[in-house]
């Protein structure tokens, strides 16, 4: 069996830092470290945090009064940091800068007394949080089929904005829906889908019309990685989103003679080694490493860890 693996995969900038953000955490002011909501959406990811001490909620009050407390790498609403300083909780921010980015031009379109559309999956975490910073202003649309439903009270001022982890084409297409509704709505100054999602999906898109089968490492809660898993069939091809070589089945392999193998944006490198030494001992797979980009993309550290947790320069 050939093993194609995908470059870009797995962990993004964002993730990179919420993970060294909540080590260094850890590692600074001891356990436990509480995170509201999971630290980014991956099983893997969760469970060996929550051995080193860090306990995730959904709900501040769980945090006792003075405890610390980590933001996740997907954002938060006006509301909960101010629910945190309420409690008295040391508070880190480690939402991803990219998502930062969105919630100010949701801010900034707001201010200007724009109505926006903020494409995106309903419940997801980042999506509530944007939706927080301007919940009077903003519209959530799911889909391309809502446009036509879509009720604005004035409709001279319009926008768009986009959750970073969306499916580029359909994104363009729910945008293409409101473009030809409203020629009028305008959009954010640079796209929102973030550099890793774009790249994630580029690399399925090219190579998974190579292979018989696409293995995407990932958590089922996680956007982006079940937005790559939905490429891979759209493109005609077998694909499953898994968070590990323990949901292989022996089914999938079925005249398979080529895997794509890639990983969402919050999936851990050591799930893809697991998943590639399960193809090796199984199915004698060869592997071949197929990148389409280099990435270089770092992101620092919450200046709250900058100034408490690090040594001074
Ligand atoms: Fe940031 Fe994109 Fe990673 Fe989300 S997927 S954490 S927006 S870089």
């Amino acid at each position: 069996m050939k093993v194609i693996l995908a470059s870009p995969r797995g962990f993004c900038a964002g993730v990179n830092m919420a993970i060294e953000s909540l080590d260094l955490a850890l590692q600074a002011f001891g356990a436990p470290v509480y995170v509201y909501h999971e630290i980014v959406h991956n099983k893997y990811v969760v469970t060996t945090f929550k051995e080193k001490g860090a306990i995730f909620i959904d709900d501040l009050n769980e945090a006792p009064e003075g405890s610390t407390l980590l933001f996740s790498a997907h954002g938060v609403s006006p509301e909960i940091r101010q629910m945190a300083k309420d409690r008295k909780l040391f508070a880190i921010d480690a939402t991803c800068p990219l998502v930062t980015k969105v919630h100010l031009e949701a801010i900034r379109f707001a201010k200007q007394h724009y109505t926006i559309f903020l494409i995106g999956h309903e419940g997801h975490d980042e999506v509530i949080g944007t939706m927080g910073e301007a919940p009077e202003a903003i519209i959530l649309v799911e889909s391309a089929e809502d446009v036509p439903n879509l009720q604005v009270a004035d409709g001279s001022k319009l926008a768009y904005l986009t959750q970073t982890t969306l499916s580029v084409d359909d994104a363009n297409r729910i945008i293409g829906a409101l473009k030809q509704r409203f020629p009028q709505v305008i959009g954010p100054p640079k796209e929102d889908i973030c550099y890793a999602t774009q790249n994630r999906q580029e690399a399925v898109r090219i190579l998974a019309t190579e292979a018989d089968l696409v293995l995407v490492l990932g958590s089922q809660n996680s956007s982006n990685s079940q937005r790559l898993k939905e490429l891979a069939r759209e493109s005609g091809t077998k694909g499953y989103l898994l968070d590990g070589a323990s949901d292989l089945k022996p089914e999938w392999f079925e005249g398979v003679e080529t895997v794509l193998v890639t990983a969402g944006a919050s999936a851990p490198e050591e799930v893809v080694q697991e998943c590639l030494d399960y193809l090796v001992e199984n199915h004698g797979a060869q592997i071949t490493p197929h990148s389409i980009r280099e990435e270089q993309v770092h992101f620092p550290l919450p200046r709250e860890l900058r100034e408490k947790a690090l040594p001074k320069a």
